[in-house]
């Protein structure tokens, strides 16, 4: 793949130890591509690759619960956000509720592929259709059937 991709990462404090993990094992495609991240998963991600040697392009927004969740949510209704991880902990309750709904339901309205466990970011990334040039993610249609 020639393409360089902006790939959204979100992990919140229970799941970032999957994060990092995945990430670095992953480093060698991630480096490859712009990453957009949560405040502190970006900074956790950076350090860990940059251990790894490798020299990632990390753009930090605010820790979630700071509004980096919906800063990123902004970018996918902008169509820039090529593909997201998104490491919800699903077992216990998040000050910012309203703004993980928010970027769900913004990859789900604007077709922005997004990965909420780790199989699901396993898949994508290594799906031959990313970043390929006949590959272009049609508008969803919101029609009322039942109508026509
Ligand atoms: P964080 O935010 O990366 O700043 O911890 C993640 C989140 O809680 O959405």
């Amino acid at each position: 793949m020639n393409q360089k991709l902006t790939i959204a990462l979100v992990a919140h404090d229970h799941r970032k130890a999957d994060m990092i993990e995945w990430a670095v094992y992953n480093a060698e495609f991630l480096s490859h591509h712009h990453l957009v991240c949560t405040g502190t998963t970006g900074s956790l991600v950076k350090s860990a690759l940059e251990e790894a040697g490798y020299c990632p392009d990390i753009e930090c927004m605010n820790s979630g619960p700071m509004g980096g969740d919906a800063e990123i949510a902004a970018l996918v209704v902008r169509n820039e956000i090529d593909l997201a991880v998104f490491l919800i902990d699903d077992l216990n309750p998040q000050p910012h509720e309203a703004d993980i709904q928010m970027l769900l339901r913004q990859c789900r309205v604007h077709n922005t592929p997004i990965a909420c466990n780790l199989a699901s970011a396993d898949l994508m990334i290594s799906s031959r259709l990313l970043g390929s040039e006949s590959y272009h993610p049609k508008e969803q249609q919101y029609v009322d059937f039942t109508r026509c």
